[in-house]
C-alpha cells in the first residue's frame, strides 16, 4: 500500500488561504490516521505550514498546468495514496488536470476521507447538501478537492518546510494565450467567482439587481441571489445561492438586502470575507458577516460604486507621468 500523501497549496504574502488551510488540515489528519508521510507542493511563494513535513517542493509558477505537471512528477513513484488541494479556483483546476494526467479519480467538496478495508473512502455532500455520498476510489492516488466548509483544527503555523526541490517556472512552457474573454457578472459562474455580489428581496426588483451587476463588474465578480429573488423572477435560477441553489466560497461575498435565512447561509457561509448591507440591524446575516452596514442598498450600493470610481480615477491620475499634465 502506498504510504505518502501530497498537499498542493498556494503561497502568498498573507499566508495560507483559508481553503488551502482546510486541505492541509484534512491531509494532516488523514496522514496521522494512516501513518502516511506528508509531502507539500507549494506554488508561488514560501508560506508557513502547520506542523512537520516529510518533503516539500517550492514551485515558482502559479499556473495550474505547471502545478499539475510537477505533482504528476512527484507522484510518479506510485507511493501516494491521495493528493489534497483546496477548493480554490487554482486548486480545483490543478486537481482536475492532475487527475487527467494520472488517469485517477478526482472528487470535489470532500468533507471526510478515510481508509477502510484497504480502500479509500471519500465523503461529500449530495442532493443539494441534504444527504452525503461516500465514494470509493478505484485507483490511487485519489485527487481530493477539500470542502472549504470543514472545521480546521491545527497546530500553529511553523516556518515553510525546507524545500527538497525548487522548480523554477521557466522549466515549463508558458501557457499560450489564444484569446481573452472578460465575463460579465451575469455570465460568470457564481460558484467559480472570487467575488460575489448577491441580492435578496431587499434589493427591490430587477433594476436593483442591475445596480448590483454594476458593482460586481467593478469588482470583477459575479451576481448571486436568494431564492426569493429568483422566485420573484428578478434574476435567473443559475444565480441562486443556498441549499437548493449553488454553494459558493468566494474570497469576498457581499449580501445586499438578504435576511440570512439558514437555507441561504448554508450556501455561502464558508466565504472568505462576508459583508452585508441591510436596513434591519437585527437581521440574521449580520451574525455571520465580518462587516455589517445598516442601511438601504439603494443608497449604499451607488455610494460604493461612486467611491470605487473616484479612487480608480485618482489612481489613474497618479500613474500619469508628471510631464503629461497640462
Ligand atoms: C427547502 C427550502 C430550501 C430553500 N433553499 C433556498 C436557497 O437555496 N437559497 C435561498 O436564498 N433561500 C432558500 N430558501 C428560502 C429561505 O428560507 C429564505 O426564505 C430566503 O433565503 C429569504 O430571501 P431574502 O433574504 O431575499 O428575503 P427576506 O427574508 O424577505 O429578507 C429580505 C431582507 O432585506 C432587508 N431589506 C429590505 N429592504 C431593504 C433595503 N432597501 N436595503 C437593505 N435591506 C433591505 C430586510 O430587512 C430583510 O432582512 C429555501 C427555503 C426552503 C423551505
Amino acid at each position: 500500500m502506498p504510504a505518502r500523501v501530497l498537499v498542493i497549496v498556494e503561497g502568498g504574502p498573507s499566508g495560507l488561504d483559508r481553503r488551502d488551510n482546510a486541505a492541509v488540515s484534512m491531509a494532516r489528519r488523514f496522514a496521522v490516521e494512516t501513518g502516511a508521510e506528508l509531502d507539500a507542493l507549494v506554488s508561488g511563494a514560501t508560506v508557513a505550514l502547520p506542523g512537520t513535513w516529510s518533503r516539500a517542493w517550492l514551485l515558482a509558477a502559479t499556473d495550474a498546468r505547471a502545478i499539475a505537471a510537477e505533482a504528476a512528477a512527484i507522484t510518479a513513484s506510485g507511493e501516494h495514496m491521495a493528493v489534497f488541494t483546496g477548493e480554490t479556483p487554482l486548486g480545483r483546476e490543478a486537481g482536475g488536470r492532475l487527475a487527467v494526467r494520472l488517469g485517477c479519480p478526482v472528487v470535489a467538496g470532500v468533507q471526510a476521507v478515510r481508509m477502510q478495508s484497504a480502500a479509500l473512502h471519500l465523503t461529500r455532500p449530495a442532493v443539494a447538501g441534504t444527504r452525503s455520498a461516500t465514494l470509493v476510489a478505484l485507483k490511487l492516488p485519489a485527487i481530493v478537492v477539500v470542502s472549504a466548509d470543514i472545521a480546521v483544527g491545527e497546530p500553529a503555523p511553523s516556518a515553510m518546510p525546507e524545500p527538497s526541490a525548487l522548480v523554477p517556472a521557466h522549466l515549463f512552457d508558458p501557457p499560450e494565450l489564444l484569446a481573452e474573454t472578460r465575463l460579465s457578472p451575469w455570465e460568470m459562474d457564481v460558484a467559480e467567482a472570487e467575488v460575489v455580489v448577491a441580492g435578496g428581496r431587499g434589493v427591490g426588483g430587477p433594476e436593483g439587481f442591475e445596480l448590483l451587476g454594476t458593482l460586481a463588474q467593478r469588482l470583477g465578480g459575479a451576481v448571486g441571489a436568494t431564492r426569493v429573488a429568483v422566485d420573484l423572477g428578478w434574476v435567473s435560477r443559475d444565480r441562486q445561492v443556498g441549499l437548493t441553489g449553488r454553494t459558493v466560497s468566494p474570497r469576498f461575498y457581499l449580501a445586499c438586502g438578504i435576511s440570512g435565512a439558514i437555507h441561504h447561509a448554508l450556501g455561502m457561509r464558508s466565504s472568505g470575507f462576508i459583508a452585508a448591507i441591510n436596513t434591519d440591524a437585527r437581521c440574521a446575516i449580520f451574525s455571520i458577516a465580518n462587516a455589517s452596514v445598516v442601511g438601504d442598498v439603494r443608497e449604499v450600493v451607488p455610494a460604493l460604486i461612486a467611491e470605487i470610481d473616484r479612487r480608480r480615477a485618482l489612481a489613474a491620475t497618479e500613474r500619469e507621468p508628471v510631464g503629461s499634465a497640462r
